[in-house]
């Protein structure tokens, strides 16, 4: 039995590639203009629609591509400010979240990357399932398109914070920031976009490489190798040593200034101490450093508060290192990583244990 040839995912497309594919199809290169306008631009969700394409050329090909989905299977609003949290399901059944927040200075979202992650940070959600694939540079526009239209609200700015590790999923995420910041499509300005990581030290010299002009913000959580082990495994590969200087390198690269994430979790970083290493740390370097009080996830015991993390902030400015205690936007909607799907998928885990 003859089976469907599978159709290539359009929107995963850059520019280029899309203009050499619809070239080797025997098409005038500006086909791929208009094409992409459809695609990112006026954002259609089917070949059909593309209505200064012939009949024969939209048949053609709407047999070769598909343009893709998201579902949202799940939205939950805060009450408490205008954060919405999305769980989308993939085209395979995954699921991912995205959450879309509302800043002084415009909205923002913060998008998944992968469907799960192999980093094993011990308190985060989004590890505990374990890996289960890469997101492709469409499913991570479709959070983006797809968001936007349900809320009719425009993107301002983008944090790739969400489920998985952005750098290891390096090539998808490149052609998906590629993409999106493409004038003939969303062009939205790479300097409005920030990539979290826990540090996978060799991607961070590649991207600095690239000279995109990101915003990195770098989860550090401990200013101790001990420490830090225990609670990110990433730190046994790369030692915060060799992070920094891989930091170091990222900011005179681009002068882009390293945004540095600490998570204070009580009685594992959160003493004058930890502030003191974290001060020597960073002490010259041109950056600065987001404070967030852990959020309790159901799995694990860690436990802080704003109390503790405005406490740690106080150390820190003693010591005169900048410091910000991040919003908790959306906390009554279990706006952190991974914390909707886990809780979704496990409720559907106990569903089939009943069965
Ligand atoms: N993998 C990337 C991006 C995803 S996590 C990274 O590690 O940076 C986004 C941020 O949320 C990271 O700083 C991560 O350490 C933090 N995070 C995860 N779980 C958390 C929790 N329970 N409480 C507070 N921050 C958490």
């Amino acid at each position: 039995m003859l089976s469907e040839p599978i159709k290539k995912d359009i929107l995963s497309y850059e520019f280029e590639e899309l203009k050499d594919e619809i070239v080797r199809l025997g098409e005038p290169s500006f086909r791929a203009n208009q094409i992409f306008d459809w695609l990112h631009k006026k954002r259609v969700s089917d070949f059909g629609d593309m209505t200064n394409l012939s009949a024969q050329f939209r048949n053609k090909i709407s047999g070769l591509f598909c343009i893709k989905s998201l579902f949202a299977l799940k939205r939950l609003a805060s009450k408490q400010d205008n954060t919405v949290k999305y769980l989308y399901e993939l085209d395979d059944n995954n699921r991912v979240e995205t959450v879309m927040m509302e800043y002084e200075h415009g909205t923002s979202l913060c998008i998944s990357t992968q469907v799960g992650c192999k980093m094993g940070c011990k308190f985060c959600a989004s590890t505990i399932a374990g890996f289960k694939r890469n997101l492709t540079p469409g499913e991570m526009l479709m959070q983006v398109y797809e968001t936007e239209r349900l809320e009719a609200r425009k993107v301002q700015s983008l944090v790739l914070m969400g489920i998985g590790e952005p750098l290891d999923n390096f090539d998808n995420v490149v052609k998906f920031l590629r993409i999106l910041s493409d004038e003939r499509g969303k062009n939205l300005s790479l300097r409005h976009i920030s990539l979290s990581t826990c540090g996978i030290v060799p991607r961070i010299y590649e991207l600095a490489e690239l000279g995109l002009g990101l915003t990195l913000s770098v989860s550090l959580h401990a200013a101790n190798d001990e420490t830090r082990s225990e609670i990110m495994p990433i730190n046994n590969r790369y030692h915060i040593e060799e992070l920094i200087d891989a930091c170091k390198y990222y900011f005179d690269k681009t002068g882009r200034r390293i945004s540095y994430e600490y998570a204070v979790i009580d009685t594992v970083n959160d003493k004058r101490e930890n502030a003191y290493e974290l001060y020597s740390l960073l002490k010259g370097q041109n950056c600065h450093v987001n404070i967030i009080p852990v959020n309790k996830i159901k799995e694990r015991s860690f436990t802080s508060d704003r109390k503790s993390a405005n406490r740690f902030k106080k150390y820190l400015e003693e010591l005169g290192i900048n410091a910000t205690v991040r919003r908790t936007l959306g906390s009554d909607i279990n706006a952190a990583c991974g914390q909707l799907r886990r809780e979704y998928e496990s409720q559907e885990e106990g569903d089939k244990a009943c069965l």
